[in-house]
């Protein structure tokens, strides 16, 4: 499969990798939009937010058990945000779902 973050989860392109586990590979975002900004993502391969089934959900919510690990290891103490976009009107570049960890700074209270 011509995937980039599963090219990225096997080692074959270089990333700036913050955490690793079984499940889950973090590292940092290529084009920072804040002081922190990092992608946590599945290392099986889900295409984005749309394809979680009740088979793959232990992926995301081993995710979601790494990123309060990385805040901390980060120094996020005063918050921060996730993000994750889903298909062409919410700009997902990337088909390999992945979820922005973004902080070390006052976020804007915009979301969009
Ligand atoms: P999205 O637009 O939500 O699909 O996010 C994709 C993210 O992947 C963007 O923020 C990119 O900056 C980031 N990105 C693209 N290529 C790389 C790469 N090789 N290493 C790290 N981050 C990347």
């Amino acid at each position: 499969m011509d995937c980039l973050f599963c090219k990225i989860i096997a080692g074959e392109i270089p990333s700036s990798k913050v955490y690793e586990n079984d499940r889950v590979f973090v590292f940092r975002d290529i084009n920072p939009q804040a002081p922190v900004h990092m992608l946590a993502v599945p290392k099986e391969h889900i295409g984005s937010a749309d394809e979680v089934t009740a088979e793959n959900s232990a992926a995301v919510a081993a995710i979601f058990e790494a990123i309060p690990k990385v805040a901390a290891a980060e120094g996020l103490t005063g918050g921060y945000r996730i993000v994750s976009n889903c298909g062409p009107d919410a700009c997902q570049s990337v088909k390999h779902l992945h979820f922005h960890i973004l902080g070390g700074k006052q976020l804007s209270e915009k979301m969009d």
